[in-house]
């Protein structure tokens, strides 16, 4: 009995044993079971996420506006990203293999072999260039290439290059630098200034180039902040500047020629064009003016006019000599036609104090051509610069008498008087002028003063004599002369409106005004109409023969 428990013993044992080895088998099979799904469905959940994140990154390697191409050391593409279609014009798969320095223009060829050398030389190494690629259409596009070696990298192998298309803001640059040359090399001063405000005190300068500092004198400095009416000043036409008002109320470009001033107060002329600037969305926000320096133009144009002007008056000169000559010609020859017919035809029924009287009409006639003749020759001689001066020593006093003596002789109806004031100076009286000169002014302005007195009155002759100079006064009451007709008095050929029918040919006072000038002397008068004129006529003392009038 003994025996037999311990077998029983064992047994149960042997089965318990058994039946824990069994369900610890069972609980491992099923712990397994748990892990291998649980493994299994992490690595599901794995994938899908790389999945996921590599759709991510490949979406957003596709849709960036940046090129993404992977390189070899020697500039082999092995991945492009799609963008490169956009870029470069083909799918990314044609440039696979190809080899990136194929495209770089060859200025940019050494700086990209450079960038490669260096990014490749250590792991993690980065750089940038700008380098010019041709797309597939040949055109040359301007890339900022960022490069980054990543050869070490597993997952990429490779040189990243990230490239950026800057070919328009290149582009935007350079025509920008070229504007800016543009304005800073013109000729022309260009000003920019604010676009408000347009009431005082003006918009502000906020630019000046160089040729303004050139032409107006104005550092920029000095400029800056001013307004450009420190360009105007008296002259500046006031109509110019409302024309420029008007167009700037009105955000208009003008153009207006106008008197500028520059900054030591030199006047110059320019042309000033002005236009609006406006901002992306339409708002003006400067104006920009150009002023071109238009004073040669400008003097150029008023010489034109002054030669049209002469030849305008040459033309009416002429005019005026034809008419009067036919008049002052004509009028004595029929006068000298009709004595002689009547003494030809009717002599001996004349009588001999009649005859002479037509025998005096006709010399006088005669004297009046020859002297008109020799006006004329003298007129032409003397702006010929061919009058001739001949100074003596000349007693002034007696000089006057006699002339008045002549004159007086032929008008009753006017008392000539002759006044002598100053010291001589001289013991004899005597200086030094042109006798035939002299004697030719003051008989022809004693005669006008005679002339235009058809009333008669009083005409008078103020010899005066100065420290340096000599002075003639002529004074008369008589007609006057309209002021219409005192700025063009000297000009030959020209007579005063009221001169009505008393004889005259214009000549005379142009013909004095140049005798005046070769002593070196002036003629001035006034007159007023209806009261009497006063001309006066002053030589230096010792005059030598001075340039005539030109
Ligand atoms: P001439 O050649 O014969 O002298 P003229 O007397 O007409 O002719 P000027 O002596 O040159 O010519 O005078 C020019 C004009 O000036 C005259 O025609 C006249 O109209 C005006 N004038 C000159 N002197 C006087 C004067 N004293 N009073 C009024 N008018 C005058
Ligand atoms: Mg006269």
């Amino acid at each position: 009995m003994s025996d037999f428990l311990p077998i029983l013993e064992r047994s149960l044992l042997a089965i318990c044993l058994a039946a824990l080895i069994l369900v610890a088998a069972a609980l491992i099979v099923t712990w397994f079971d748990i892990w291998f799904d649980r493994h299994f469905a992490l690595e599901k959940a794995g994938a899908a996420l790389s999945r996921h994140s590599e759709k991510r990154f490949q979406s957003l390697v596709q849709n960036s506006s940046d090129v993404i191409i992977v390189v070899s050391e020697t500039g082999i593409i092995d991945y492009a990203s799609q963008s490169i279609q956009r870029l470069l014009g083909h799918e990314a798969e044609t440039w696979l293999h190809c080899n990136i320095l194929a495209l770089v223009h060859p200025q940019d060829l050494a700086q990209a072999q450079d960038l490669l050398a260096k990014v490749s030389r250590s792991p993690r190494a980065g750089a940038v260039v700008e380098l010019q690629i041709q797309d597939g259409t040949g055109m040359w596009r301007i890339l900022e290439v960022i490069a980054h070696n990543l050869i070490d990298e597993p997952t990429v192998a490779g040189i990243v290059l990230t490239c950026h298309d800057i070919t328009h803001r290149k582009q935007q640059e350079q025509s920008l630098r070229l504007l800016q040359s543009v304005v800073m090399q013109a000729k022309d001063p260009i000003i920019i200034t604010e676009a408000t405000p347009l009431d005082l005190p003006g918009p502000r300068i906020l630019y000046v180039n160089q040729a303004f500092t050139k032409i107006t004198g104005y550092e920029a400095e000095e400029a800056l902040g001013k307004t450009p009416r420190i360009l105007q000043g008296k002259n500046t036409d006031p109509e110019a500047l409302s024309k420029i008002r008007t167009a700037l109320e009105a955000w208009q470009p003008v153009v207006v020629e106008l008197v500028n001033y520059c900054k030591d107060g030199t006047e110059f002329w320019a042309e000033l064009s002005i236009a609006p600037v406006a901002n992306e969305v339409g708002w003006f926000t400067h104006w920009v003016a150009i002023q071109r320096n238009i004073t040669e133009r400008k003097q150029a144009e008023a010489e034109i006019q002054n030669a049209l002007e002469q030849e305008r008056e040459l033309r009416e000169l002429k005019s005026r000599f034809i008419s009067m000559a036919s008049h002052e010609f004509r009028t004595p020859l029929a006068t000298i036609m009709a004595s002689s017919d009547l003494l030809k035809s009717f002599g001996h029924k004349l009588s001999e104090e009649k005859k002479l009287e037509r025998l005096n009409k006709i010399q006088a006639e005669v004297r009046n051509m020859t002297q008109l003749l020799e006006e004329v020759l003298l007129i032409g001689k003397a702006e010929a610069g061919k009058m001739q001066f001949n100074p003596t020593r000349l007693n002034l006093p007696q000089l006057c008498q006699d002339i008045l003596d002549e004159l007086g002789l032929a008008s009753d109806r006017h008392s000539l008087t002759f006044e002598q004031v100053g010291d001589e100076a001289e013991p004899d009286g005597l200086i030094s002028a042109d006798e035939k000169l002299l004697r030719h002014i003051l008989t022809n302005l004693l005669s006008n003063a005679i002339k235009y007195s058809p009333h008669g009155g009083e005409v008078r002759l103020k010899l005066q004599y100065e420290p340096a100079s000599i002075t003639f006064q002529i004074q008369d009451q008589g007609i006057g002369i309209p002021l219409a007709d005192q700025v063009h008095l000297f000009e030959p050929f020209h007579r005063a409106s009221n001169a009505g029918s008393i004889p005259g040919t214009g000549l005379g006072l142009a013909i004095i005004r140049y005798a005046a000038t070769l002593h070196g002397g002036t003629i001035q008068f006034d007159s007023t109409v209806g009261l009497g004129s006063r001309f006066t006529v002053s030589i230096p003392r010792f005059c030598s023969a001075q340039s005539p009038l030109t």
